[in-house]
């Protein structure tokens, strides 16, 4: 069984809003940047297609 992609999200970033999109080099699929609905840094960013998330830590 696959795992929700979005509950992951939820545990590795938490609360966010969606930054921007842009194609994904690797499978074509969407890249999402994603912002912390508060300070409106960026947080991370997924592919769904690639199961890829990244959370930027500063
Ligand atoms: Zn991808």
């Amino acid at each position: 069984m696959q795992p929700d992609f979005d509950s992951e999200l939820d545990n590795i970033l938490g609360p966010r809003k969606i930054f921007h999109i842009m194609e994904c080099e690797i499978c074509g699929f969407d890249e999402i940047y994603f912002k912390d609905p508060e300070t409106a840094q960026q947080i991370g960013v997924a592919c769904e297609g690639c199961h890829y998330i990244k959370k930027f830590d500063f």
